[in-house]
């Protein structure tokens, strides 16, 4: 067997395993370790920057929707959470305790933050007392932890990172604007920057969040065909504000409880993007958020080796200078070959080749990641060509992912239907739902699958419940979820 051959065959098919390739390409890409602490995963430099690049174009979106930054305490006192009742329900198996600090007992267990509403809301109730001090829009950039008994790296970890926005409004109107606005610019951040297509649309009751009002998600389809929710925004009513005491005096001095939402989405986004563009070569990353954006690769024999370097250095300073994350590989103990399939291997969006023949020519090869398709484009234009080209391998990246989803959705009208479907394909489920919790907990439990959400602009609607054949209140998405 070659050697290339033989580190392709390191990676366990999709086909043959998507759990196991997913494992296998995450540890080879060196995105992830596993830590000594259960559900706790290290985020190695590339799988850091992935992050590092999200957080850098949402921090600009909230901050361009008017929001600032803030940092509320890791730990919360245990008499926060009795405060809201769901919310202590829906939270309490999940939380770490700390009970001793300095050698001695704690007087009250304080909780290892797994979500802010509580701090955030006790410190909302000292800022607010006016209509004037409304409204409140803070963002949070943090780690937080959810003891989650079943775990996998990026998806679901017992430690993640995230951002958590929290507002507080005058009116209801104002309060589910802003839960609505946020919602989509997830929707939008996450396709216009990592090219998955997202489903926006209502939990149902039994999968909102703990003390929400109502809770808005935004689904998207893995290669699996499970699904995967890439974010979620709340709208908490008064809720927290009763809790909490969030009190202000309106326009006609009377005492009113504030209107408050919330919004998050974590490092689930990296696991996200991985599923949804991978292949059996190894990842595939979106442009935008790319670690190393294109590779250089010198080739030719060793006679003109240094001249080729020479102008290999020379194509990276302009496209460094133009702002493209860019890296050369020059060592000379491995070979082209083993360089192509370690990058691809890695996911980098585009390969540049050059070789003494090129060097004549004034051109350079460019090969895309996701199609393998090779360009030849002269040196001169080598900035704008390589922009263009990560321009279009986004918008390849995105419609691939889109077609799989469509050819990978299924409407039906019956749970027996569903269940003769989901044994023979994988994917997303639309069907029509009375709206009853007795009915969407047959449907889990007969399949597997869970209530995506109710998509707020479905292909089709569907008119009586899959289940009980009653009126349908509602077209739902259901998947097998991560
Ligand atoms: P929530 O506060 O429960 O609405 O969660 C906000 C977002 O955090 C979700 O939409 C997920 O994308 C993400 N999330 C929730 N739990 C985990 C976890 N255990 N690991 C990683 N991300 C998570």
């Amino acid at each position: 067997m070659s050697k290339e051959k033989q580190f392709v065959t390191e990676i366990t098919p999709q086909g043959e395993d998507f759990s196991r390739w997913y494992i296998d390409v995450i540890k080879k890409a060196e995105l992830m370790d596993y830590s000594p602490v259960r559900g706790c995963i290290v985020f190695r430099p590339d799988g850091y920057e992935i992050w590092e690049h999200i957080k850098e174009e949402l921090d600009r979106r909230f901050k361009e929707t008017g929001h600032r930054n803030a940092y509320f305490p890791l730990f919360i006192p245990e008499s926060f959470f009795q405060k809201e009742k769901e919310h202590v329900e829906g939270f309490n198996p999940e939380l770490p305790w700390v009970t001793e600090a300095g050698g001695e007992l704690l007087e009250e267990r304080l909780a290892i933050r797994p979500t802010s509403e509580t701090m955030i809301g006790h410190m909302y109730s000292k800022w607010i007392h006016s209509y004037r001090d409304l409204p409140v829009l803070i963002n949070q950039w943090a780690n937080v932890v959810r003891w989650e008994k079943r775990t996998l790296p990026f998806l679901r970890t017992s430690e993640f990172l995230w951002q958590e926005g929290h507002t507080a409004h005058e009116t209801e109107s104002e309060a589910r604007e802003e839960t609505m606005r946020m919602l989509e610019t997830y929707r939008s951040f996450v396709e216009d920057y990592l090219a998955i297509p997202v489903i926006s649309g209502e939990k149902t009751p039994s999968e909102r969040f703990a003390g929400a009002v109502d809770t808005y998600s935004i689904e998207a389809m893995m290669k699996d065909g499970r699904a995967v929710q890439a974010g979620t925004s709340h709208y908490l009513g008064n809720k927290f504000a009763v809790a909490f005491d969030i009190k202000f005096l309106d326009r006609d001095n009377q005492q009113q409880f504030a209107h408050t939402t919330s919004w998050g989405v974590s490092t689930r986004l990296i696991g996200s993007l991985i599923m949804v563009h991978g292949d059996d070569r190894g990842l595939v990353l979106p442009p935008k958020v790319a670690p190393t954006q294109v590779i250089m690769i010198p080739i030719g024999p060793p006679k003109t080796r240094d001249a080729v370097i020479a102008r290999v250095d020379e194509l990276y300073c302009q496209l460094k200078g133009a702002g493209v994350r860019v890296r050369v590989d020059d060592r000379s103990d491995m070979s082209p070959g083993w360089k192509f399939n370690e990058y691809e291997m890695r996911g980098v969006p585009i390969r540049l080749e050059l070789g003494p023949r090129d060097m004549d020519n004034g051109v350079c090869v460019l090969v895309s990641r996701v199609s393998g398709e090779k360009r030849i484009v002269a040196q001169a234009d080598l900035v704008s060509e390589i922009s263009r080209m990560l321009e279009e391998v986004h918008h390849e990246m995105y419609e691939k992912a889109k077609s799989f989803r469509a050819d990978n959705t299924h409407a039906v009208d019956t749970l027996d239907e569903m269940k003769a479907l989901l044994e023979q394909k994988r994917g997303f489920v639309t069907a029509g739902w009375c709206g009853s919790a007795a009915c969407e907990k047959q449907v889990k439990e007969e399949t597997g699958a869970t209530s995506r959400n109710i998509p707020f602009d479905p292909a089709e609607r569907k008119a009586n419940c899959l289940c009980c054949g009653e009126k349908a209140e509602h077209t739902v998405v259901f998947a097998r979820a991560y």
